[in-house]
Formats: structure tokens, C-alpha cells, sequence
């Protein structure tokens, strides 16, 4: 049950259909790890924790830099500004540091947000969805991997995908385009739209959108969509047992 400062906190989103109080409730008990370092890895933690996200993980080398970038100060100077000022802008989110930047996150959180395809493979093993996102000066990129739906193809797919993508370059595995070079308007904007496919995910697993690769155009914003094809020799998820629900 939302306390009254939670409804005044949360009221631009609790009238949203979409969310309401028990919507609300949901994000408050979601956990959501963080994989990325740079500004958009920043816009993303920092929407999520707007959001009301309850708790958000993220590698303690990571976490570092990303509160770096948010306190637009060097790396190594004191943590403790950016993490009070997002305690202040919502005291219900927690963030937890993890020690260890190469290994899974702990199984409990909901889903990953990444920057990065790192920790795609084992997590869509563990069968939980992967909201990945890359930006240039160029375009961005977004993508969701589902691993709890096995019938849907997974970031390898895409990256196997002849797919037309904003970038004069294909994506690639080992991709990470979230360079400290990206314009804060252009991570910003994509943060936004990552938080939000993350949002929507918590709030309504069931929910049957196709599989689509948005690719934006920067400066214009300009989003078009394109149907990725499971690759059925896909290393990843081609393995995987389909699911096929009953209901
Ligand atoms: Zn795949």
C-alpha cells in the first residue's frame, strides 16, 4: 500500500492507465542491474531511480564512473554527493554496489539495462529479459532480448541480422557505443526510452509486442522499426527450450 508522501511522489504516474497504484507498487518491489558506464548508462540510473525502480544494482567499478559522469566530476572524487542527491530525488530506491563487474548479476533482479551485449548470454540463460541500447553521434539503437519468452530472437540474432541500422556500421558483438563523446541531449533521450521498455516490461511481462530493432536518427529523432528474424543457429538462444504457453 503507497503511502501519502509515495502518492504525491509518484502522481504523474499513478494516473497513467498504465501504472496506477498497483503499478506503482510493482516498480517499488522491482530490481533492475544497470550495465553500462558512461552517460547513458548515467541518464538510465538516474530515470530509474525518478521512476521509483525500488532496487537498482550495478558493478562497484561501474558505479564509480557512472557517478562520475552524473556529478560531471573526475573519476576517484568523493561518491558521496551523487548518491545523497539520489537518495533526495527518491529515498524509496536503493542502489546497490556489486563487487565483481564481470560476473551475472544476482538472479533476483527482474532484468538487466545495458550498454553493452557483456552480460547478455548468461542472463537470456537464467531466462530473463536484456533491454540493451547503443548511441553515437549519429543514431541509437534498442533492442529488448527477452529471455523469459524463448520463442523470441535474442541480441545475438540481431547482431546476425541483416538489419538497416543508423549507423554507417552493423552492430557487433563486443559493441558498446556509449562513449563519453555521446551528446547529453542524444543519452538523455535514449535513457528515457530504455527506462521506459524496462518499465513496461515489470509492469506488464505478458505483454505480446513484436520483436523490433528502433533505430533513431540524430539530430532529426527520426525512429524507424524493423522486425528482427530468430536465427535458428543462433548460439544463444536457438538452444533454449520454447515455451509455449497454454493459456
Ligand atoms: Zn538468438
Amino acid at each position: 500500500m503507497l503511502e501519502d508522501a509515495q502518492v504525491e511522489r509518484y502522481s504523474r504516474q499513478i494516473i497513467l492507465p498504465q501504472v496506477g497504484g498497483k503499478g506503482q507498487e510493482k516498480l517499488l518491489r522491482s530490481q533492475v542491474y544497470v550495465d553500462g558506464d558512461g552517460l547513458l548508462a548515467a541518464a538510465a540510473l538516474f530515470y530509474l531511480v525518478a521512476a521509483g525502480v525500488g532496487t537498482i544494482g550495478v558493478a562497484r567499478a561501474k558505479a564509480a564512473l557512472i557517478f562520475s559522469v552524473l556529478a560531471q566530476r573526475p573519476l576517484g572524487s568523493d561518491e558521496q554527493p551523487v548518491a545523497h542527491t539520489l537518495r533526495r530525488l527518491n529515498p524509496d530506491c536503493t542502489i546497490v554496489t556489486h563487487l565483481d563487474e564481470d560476473e551475472q548479476p544476482p538472479h533476483h533482479y527482474d532484468l538487466i539495462l545495458a550498454t553493452t551485449d557483456a552480460l547478455h548470454d548468461g542472463w537470456y540463460a537464467q531466462h530473463k529479459p536484456f533491454v540493451w541500447g547503443a548511441a553515437s553521434g549519429e543514431g541509437a539503437r534498442l533492442f529488448v532480448s527477452r529471455g523469459d519468452r524463448a520463442d523470441r530472437p535474442c541480441l545475438r540474432c540481431l547482431f546476425s541480422a541483416r538489419v538497416n541500422l543508423p549507423s554507417k556500421r552493423r552492430a557487433k558483438a563486443g559493441d558498446s557505443l556509449d562513449s563519453p563523446a555521446l551528446s547529453p541531449p542524444y543519452a538523455l533521450f535514449l535513457g528515457t526510452q530504455l527506462v521506459t521498455e524496462a518499465l513496461k516490461i515489470i509492469l506488464q511481462p505478458e505483454s505480446d509486442s513484436p520483436p523490433k530493432l528502433l533505430a533513431y536518427t540524430f539530430p532529426s529523432f527520426h525512429c524507424t522499426e524493423q522486425t528482427v528474424e530468430k536465427n535458428p543457429h543462433c548460439s544463444v538462444c536457438s538452444t533454449q527450450r520454447v515455451n509455449v504457453s497454454t493459456a
